[in-house]
Order: C-alpha cells, then structure tokens, then sequence
C-alpha cells in the first residue's frame, strides 16, 4: 500500500545513534533503546559493534588536536558500542536533546530527564552519542551500516519512489 504523503507535513529524518562502551558496559542498553522508542523513534538498524583504534580516529576525526583525543579514543575502543540508525520527524536534534548536555554531570543539573543525566558517568564517559548534523549522520551511518544506501537518507526521493 503506498504510503500517503500530505504536502506540507515534516519528513521523516535519520541519524545515527550510539551507545557508549560505558553504558553497554553497565547494561543499560535495553533500557536507553526502550526510552528512544518511547519517545517515538523508529529504530531502522542496529547492531552490537566493537570500535577499533582507526575507526574511532575517523570517528572523531574532527576533535584529533583536542586535548582531551587520546582518552576518548581509549575510551570508545575500550568495550563494544551499540549503533543505531534512528529514524523520525527532526530526529537529528531531537535525539541530541533527548540525549541531553556532553557533559554528565552538567546534564544532571540542566536536564535531569536527559539520557545523559540518567545513565552518563562524566563529561567523556556520556553514555551515547548523536550525530550534529545531517552531514554527520549520513557519514556516521556509513560507518556502521555500509550496505544501508545513502539515496535511504533522502526521505523526499524515497517517499517519491513509494508513489
Ligand atoms: N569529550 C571529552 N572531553 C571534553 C569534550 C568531549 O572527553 O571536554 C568527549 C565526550 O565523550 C563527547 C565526545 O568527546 O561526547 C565528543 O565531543 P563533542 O563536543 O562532539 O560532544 P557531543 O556531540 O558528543 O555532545
């Protein structure tokens, strides 16, 4: 049944979801994938995967002269993550709200609720991540899921195709 596009209502957006080492670690995996379906994200892939030293450099490639690189690449490199690609109306920003402030411990004072604040331990070891921006999820998607089409990310063509 094709789906029944309404002009003028959001189209849906993905971005790439992750699960830190520390909160894999601690079990809390479960829990964070029940809060983002909760809060209305469509998980369209995901899978357990463990970081090695030349993925989490291209990773984070953009923070590589940041003082605080070669802790946060012992740190992502240190157990398996959990990735997902999330998919939903603004779903880059409201994930990274969801997610709340970098820092943990920041989070519990300005945004109790967030995912951060509940399950975060300090301002490296933070739970999960979320991409910044739509250029950011569609590299950080191929990252994880190579076989998942980039034309999948241009909802507009998609919904497109369906019709
Ligand atoms: N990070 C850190 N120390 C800092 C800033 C960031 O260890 O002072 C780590 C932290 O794990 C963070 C990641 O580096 O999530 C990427 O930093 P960014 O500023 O992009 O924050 P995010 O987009 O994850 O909120």
């Amino acid at each position: 049944v094709p789906k029944i596009v309404t002009p003028g209502l959001s189209l849906p957006e993905k971005t790439l979801a992750m699960i830190k080492p520390d909160a894999v670690q601690s079990n809390y995996t479960s829990m964070i994938r029940q809060i983002i379906v909760s809060e209305g994200f469509h998980i369209l892939e995901e899978k357990l995967a463990h970081l090695d030293d030349v993925a989490a450099k291209s990773f984070y490639k953009e923070h590589a002269e940041r003082s605080f690189f070669p802790s946060l690449i012992r740190f992502m490199t240190s157990g398996p993550v959990y990735a997902m690609i999330l998919e939903r109306e603004g779903a880059i920003k409201k994930w990274r709200t969801l997610m709340g402030p970098t820092d943990s411990n920041k989070a519990r004072v300005q945004a109790p609720d967030s995912i951060r604040a509940k399950f975060g331990i300090d301002g490296e070891k933070n739970s999960v991540h979320g991409s910044d921006s739509t250029e950011a999820a569609i590299r950080e998607i191929a990252t994880f899921f190579r076989d998942f089409q980039e034309s999948n990310m241009d909802s507009s063509r998609r919904v497109h195709e369906e019709l």
